[in-house]
């Protein structure tokens, strides 16, 4: 454990203010430890480009080391063993904890993400400490069925964790992230070896430690920091991880497919990118349309996979919407994500400030009509105005369905209509994991997620999740001499 700062929060420079850091290496069989190279990385903060923190480097050798104790937790510890109670009661408290620490882990995720502070105490830390409670719940619940086999014949099948799972997580909800993979594969009975993204690595080893003083005996929880290329890349490729759950980018999504069919054949759930439709209908309410069409694209700086980034308009409403979207986007207040008067921090790191406005410059070179926005914000940091370029209007509800499905991905897609048969045939006919009816970007732990076609396959959240990380075994004996079948 090292102390970077001291206290709650400590002013650098200007009137900007840093959390206290105190985690900083890696967390490897419930011990914070250096790496094995000793190397280090730096981690920045977004609204000045400046490092506010060095953090241990993990590599090949650091998930071996991580394997290592996950695979012993999970063949000679007492996780997968205990009860489902007793695994439950631990996850509770777990939570408990989030809760309590609340204020100082918020702080991480907001100073390396650049995400509103008050924003995420309250979606991300109340929802993901929910997330961990159902979960929890569900740890009990776990079993499997009563075969009806052949005359002579009695069977069952049981629900046994899979193993031990790598999880590799991207930068963009690093805590929701975090417990999407980690509270079904704790309540499942795995053991776990994570990887947050390199851009945020703060908040999980707090939630490392966290689970330790909860009693996740240790092994059970592993966090390796590192870059992708080497420890994600060692963990899709390592021959004793039974399964890779991953959130981010189809490119790597393909990498640590192949990974996996070149080392263990080890199974994998992926939830990759989308390109979202929300259809917007002529009788649709204009206010609530352009409520839901804004957030849709601007939630947390439009860094969000499900980011309605294709917004189509039925003509009758294109105009009126198009105004109050331009009218919102300017009453944005850009700045520093714990000012409590601002709508939307900077951009999460450098790349991604830099791919945002290579897409804009291209939008205009290509002759797309810019209706507001374009630019940097200040000098400083990853800020950028909240950007909307006119998009094509539709005719017909066919029309509309056509243009929706016209692409490779199927992550997610909104309707905004008071007609419920447009409603009911626009949902069933585009082809993607979630539909919004009349809102946008609501997320639900008891609600499954992921992607059709090439945005991916398996579930998070809902108990489908808990079972991409159980196996099922069927069990099969003879029954000799009973009376009746
Ligand atoms: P990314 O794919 O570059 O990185 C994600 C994670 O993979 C990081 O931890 C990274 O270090 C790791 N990684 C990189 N190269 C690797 C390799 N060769 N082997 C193993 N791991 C490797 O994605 P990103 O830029 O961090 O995140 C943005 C992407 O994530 C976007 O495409 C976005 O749509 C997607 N995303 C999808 C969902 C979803 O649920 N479907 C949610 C959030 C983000």
């Amino acid at each position: 454990m090292t102390d970077h700062c001291d206290g709650d929060f400590n002013p650098i420079g200007s009137s900007l203010k840093i959390p206290a850091i105190k985690f900083t290496k890696l967390f490897i069989n419930g011990e914070f430890v250096d790496s094995v190279s000793g190397k280090m990385f730096d981690t920045f903060d977004p609204r000045t480009g400046e490092v506010i923190a060095k953090l241990s480097l993990g590599d090949a050798e650091d998930v071996d080391l991580a394997v290592k104790a996950a695979r012993h937790a999970f063949d000679h510890g007492p996780w997968p063993r205990m009860s489902g109670s007793e695994r439950g009661m631990i996850m509770m408290k777990f939570a408990d904890l989030i809760q309590e620490n609340a204020k100082e882990i918020v702080a991480l995720d907001a100073v390396i993400g650049g995400k509103l502070f008050t924003l995420c105490k309250v979606i991300d830390i109340t929802a993901e400490s929910r997330t961990l409670r159902y979960y929890a719940g569900a740890a009990d619940k776990i079993h499997g069925t009563i075969l009806k086999l052949s005359k002579g014949l009695q069977g069952y099948t049981l629900k046994e964790p899979i193993g031990v799972v790598g999880s590799i997580i991207p930068w963009n909800f690093p805590t929701a992230m975090f417990f999407m993979k980690t509270g079904p594969a704790l309540a499942a009975g795995c053991t776990i070896i994570l990887k947050p993204a390199e851009q945020t690595p703060l908040s999980a080893l707090y939630y490392a430690h966290l689970a330790k003083m909860a009693g996740v005996p240790d092994g059970v929880l592993n966090v390796v920091n590192g870059y992708g290329c080497t420890t994600g890349a060692a963990i899709s490729s390592h021959m004793d991880i039974d399964k890779v759950t991953f959130t981010g980018s189809i490119e790597v999504g393909r990498r640590i497919m192949m990974a996996a069919a070149a080392s263990n054949l080890k199974p994998l759930s992926l939830e990759l990118g989308g390109k979202s439709p929300l259809l917007i209908f002529d009788d649709a309410d204009i206010d609530q349309a352009a409520d839901v069409a804004f957030s849709g694209m601007f939630f947390n700086k439009g860094e969000i996979c499900v980011a309605s980034s294709r917004v189509f308009v039925q003509e009758g409403i294109y105009e009126k919407l198009e105004k109050k979207l331009v009218e919102k986007a300017k009453a944005t207040v850009v700045g520093d994500p714990f000012d409590p008067k601002v709508h939307q921090g900077p951009q999460t790191n450098k790349m991604q400030f830099e791919k945002i406005l290579s897409y804009i410059e291209k939008g205009k070179t290509k002759g797309a009509t810019l209706l507001v926005g374009g630019n940097r914000v200040g000098q400083k940091g990853y800020y950028i105005e909240p950007t909307i370029f006119a998009d094509v209007k539709f005719k017909t509800l066919e029309e509309a369905i056509k243009r929706a499905n016209s692409t490779t991905y199927g992550l997610a897609a909104g309707i905004i209509t008071k007609n419920l048969n447009v409603a009911n045939s626009v949902s069933r006919s585009i082809r993607a994991g979630i539909i919004w009816i009349n809102c946008y970007t609501v997320f639900d732990v008891d609600c499954p997620f992921g992607g059709y076609k090439i945005s991916g396959f398996g579930r998070d959240f809902g108990l489908e999740a808990l079972d991409q990380y159980l196996q099922i075994k069927s069990v099969v004996t003879p029954v000799l001499n009973s009376p009746w079948y």
